[in-house]
């Protein structure tokens, strides 16, 4: 699979830290610089029948189509599509007018995946989001009027702007307008975020975790009454409409990342990044130097990494497959650890994978870090 990130946006949410510029000077030379990027990693990976290609960001609905098109074009200059390749497009409501939808609907793009977080504008004002609660809705619509089915939306809990009451409207408003997938992440605060700093002039409350706790339990109950399986902490997706790009990160198969700041994976013991910078990585490809750095992982590192994901996930981490890649030390170690948890029901083992109930997948990250190898 093949993610690309697109390095821009219209305006800086108040809670993200990811990488993107707001200045857009420079797109025609990045969109250049993306495909010639394509093209100088075209043998990296193993398997070129791709099953997912994914445009995320920064915000990627704010090129223009045929730029995405040429992109697309691009990969397909180096790799195969398969059949059902899944190839998404994140795209804020505020870029999902007629004009781009209809566009965009004569390409192979057939999902989306769209930055709602809420449809209430108390919240978007807070998070500094550039749309406004009639564009969270009418976007999805008027996505469904021109074809696409397989939509996510993404949907933020736990807002000092928002309270239970809100939640819960914001998920009535999502199987009313019968989203067939759902990313659903509690507020957090980043450090060198516009929230961080209004947090500590005490300019705005600080999220509650009591709060998030509640929000997170009302949401998976709800949504799975709503014929959506619950199948990564943060996502949902009613049958057939799993995302295939996640669901293959979190089986630890390999991924091509290509723009700034995009990371990369061999499937194995290798894992890359580019450079978090869009003049150095469009230079630095004029030159036709790849901007990245490469890091070999240790049989710790890889261990370590598939408790992270996997512990995240419906399917957990398959037992045998830990068997088969790891020394008898370190799974030795490993059976010592998970002992106690077991016991405390904050782990179970069912056909040999190893999962966290779902009760506890709040704790999630803290129970597999408690399990790390150092
Ligand atoms: S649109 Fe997405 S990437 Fe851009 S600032 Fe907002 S959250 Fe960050």
């Amino acid at each position: 699979m093949i993610y690309l990130h697109i390095p821009f946006c219209k305006q800086k949410c108040s809670y993200c830290n990811f990488h993107f510029s707001t200045s857009l000077n420079y797109k025609e030379e990045m969109v250049a610089a993306i495909k010639k990027e394509i093209g100088l990693r075209r043998d990296e990976l193993e398997n070129k029948n791709i099953k997912s290609l994914y445009f995320g960001g920064g915000t990627p609905s704010i090129l223009k189509v045929d730029e995405l098109q040429s992109i697309i074009d691009e990969v397909l200059k180096h790799f195969s599509f398969d059949p059902d390749i899944e190839i998404t497009l994140e795209a804020n409501p505020d870029d999902l007018d007629k004009n781009f939808l209809k566009e965009l609907s004569k390409t192979s793009f057939n999902r989306l995946s769209i930055g709602t977080q809420s449809f209430f504008d108390e919240d978007l004002k807070l998070m500094n989001r550039a749309h406004n609660s009639g564009e969270a809705e009418s976007s999805i619509k008027r996505a469904q009027d021109f074809g696409f089915e397989n939509i996510s939306i993404d949907l933020i809990y736990g807002s000092p702007s928002s309270n239970f009451e809100i939640w819960k409207q914001n998920l009535d408003k999502t199987i009313e307008l019968q989203v067939p997938h759902v990313s659903s992440y509690a507020l957090t605060i980043e450090p060198k975020t516009m929230l961080n700093a209004w947090i500590s002039q005490g300019k705005i409350a600080a999220p509650k975790e009591a709060e998030q706790h509640e929000e997170f339990f009302y949401m998976i109950d709800f949504l799975k009454d709503n014929g959506f399986d619950h199948y990564e902490i943060s996502n949902f997706g009613k049958p057939g409409f799993h995302s295939k790009h996640n669901s293959a990160y979190w089986k630890y198969q390999e991924y091509l990342g290509i723009g700034p700041s995009a990371h990369s994976y061999n499937g194995r013991n290798e894992r890359s990044w580019n450079i978090a910078n869009n003049q150095l990585y469009i230079n630095s490809l004029n030159k036709s130097i790849l901007p990245k750095e490469t890091e070999i992982l240790s049989e710790k590192d890889q261990f370590n990494e598939m408790l992270m994901i996997g512990l995240r996930t419906v399917w957990g981490v398959d037992l045998s497959s830990l068997k088969e890649k790891f020394s008898t030390e370190l799974l030795e170690y490993f059976q010592n650890e998970i002992k106690t948890k077991l016991e405390d029901g904050l782990l179970k083992i069912e056909n040999n994978h190893l999962t966290i109930p779902e009760k506890h997948w709040f704790l999630a990250d803290g129970i597999a870090s408690d399990l790390f190898v150092v």
